[in-house]
């Protein structure tokens, strides 16, 4: 699948358009022959596998370089060809940009070279089971202990868990003061005390599941964020990652698309292929028009910097971006957020315990 870059040439640069033809061939060539994984465990290793090829190949640098548009553009072709090695992407980025906005050298010095390398694999542990999308509801603690924090408490929903490397947590110091009172930490994933739980299963691969910190003891170093704005490294990242999820929708819809025009072609009735009729015709244009309106607003909202702000302009991609996605069933599924992906879920919309995969479960 080509990333075409002409109808959002505007908002790229000399560097941008190279990159599209480089990435569009790394899918092409790797991604695209690659057998869908045949359960969440086969998904898994492929997840690690693909961040090793994604690494190698220097497609996580723009992270690292904070360039939003060839993160976009990266995220397309990944879309399209692999929404797994996308998942792989998205995950690297929203555990590290935490880093690259913190002034924590350390941390950045620790985790960033083998993370831009594919070599660690990152995680971004913010949701919980009682705190979604009200996220500054959170109620894992984080206690002060010398100069440690001592963590605890449920992550649930997270990519990437039970296969990361290091994970960017945020947790209370005070529950009282709300946002105010959350801190962010890198931990690394052999923490005594943090703990794999099990893993949800989704309706397609992709590795996510639950994590504990019983008691996980955390030195000072690890913490990224000024006393009280944890949760604004937090949401700056989502601002930062958000037009990227757009972009990686557009590749999605741009393989729909793709796939679509092939059968219209190919399916012959009443002796002719579907593509000959004009009913047909005017509802493939208007996926291609809903698509290219896509692409723009996403790479707008990714070439967007201040005055106009980061939230406001980045948001609007994420949410409407999704061509073709008015539908009733999509209407009713999105409004579910995370439940709706689950293989199984329950009339309360919480995962189902046949989720539950008792071998996920490390000893203690
Ligand atoms: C595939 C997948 C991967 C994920 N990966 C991660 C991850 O790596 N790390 C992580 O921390 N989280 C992750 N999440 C969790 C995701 O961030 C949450 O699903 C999201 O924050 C929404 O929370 P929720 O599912 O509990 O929905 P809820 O908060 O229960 O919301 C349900 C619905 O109500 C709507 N709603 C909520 N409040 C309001 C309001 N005030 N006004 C109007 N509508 C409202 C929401 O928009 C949503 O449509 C993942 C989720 C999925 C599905």
């Amino acid at each position: 699948m080509i990333v075409d870059t002409a109808p959002i040439r505007a908002f790229l640069d000399d560097k941008h358009i190279k990159l599209a033809g480089q990435v569009t061939e790394f899918a092409t060539r790797l991604l695209e022959p690659l057998a869908e994984p045949a359960d969440d465990a086969t998904a898994r290793q492929q997840a690690r596998d693909l961040l090793a090829k994604l690494g190698a190949a220097g497609w996580f640098q723009p992270i690292h370089d904070q360039d939003w548009r060839a993160c976009c553009l990266i995220r397309e072709a990944l879309g399209a060809s692999s929404p797994l090695a996308d998942a792989v992407f998205a995950l690297q980025a929203l555990g590290v940009v935490p880093m690259l906005l913190s002034s924590n050298d350390a941390m950045r010095q620790r985790w960033l070279e083998p993370a831009t390398a594919g070599r660690a694999m990152a995680s971004f542990a913010m949701t919980e089971p009682q705190a979604g999308s009200d996220a500054a509801s959170l109620g894992t603690k984080a206690e002060r202990d010398g100069d440690a924090y001592v963590l605890s408490g449920t992550k649930t929903f997270i990519s990437n868990a039970g296969i990361a490397d290091f994970y960017t947590v945020f947790a209370t110091t005070d529950g009282a003061k709300r946002d105010k009172g959350i801190a962010c930490f890198v931990v690394p994933a052999d923490t005594p005390g943090l703990r794999f739980v099990r893993p949800l299963l989704l309706s397609s691969p992709h590795p996510l599941g639950e994590i504990a910190f019983q008691k996980a003891r955390v030195p000072g170093a690890c913490r990224l964020d000024k006393e009280g704005e944890g949760f604004k490294l937090g949401l700056a990242t989502l601002d930062r990652v958000r037009a990227t999820v757009g972009a990686a929708a557009c590749g999605m819809a741009a393989r729909a698309l793709s796939e679509a025009l092939a059968h219209a072609k190919s399916r012959q009735q009443f002796g002719r292929p579907l593509a000959d009729f004009q009913l047909i015709q005017e509802k493939l244009a208007r996926m291609a028009t809903e698509l290219t309106a896509a692409r723009l607003l996403v790479y707008r909202a990714a070439w967007e910097k201040e005055p106009y702000g980061f939230t406001k302009g980045r948001r609007r991609s994420s949410t409407s971006s999704s061509p073709g996605s008015s539908s009733s069933e999509d209407r009713g599924n999105r409004w579910r957020a995370g439940g709706a992906v689950l293989r199984h879920i329950n009339e309360r919309g919480r995962p189902h315990a046949r989720d539950h995969d008792p071998r996920a479960q490390p000893p203690g």
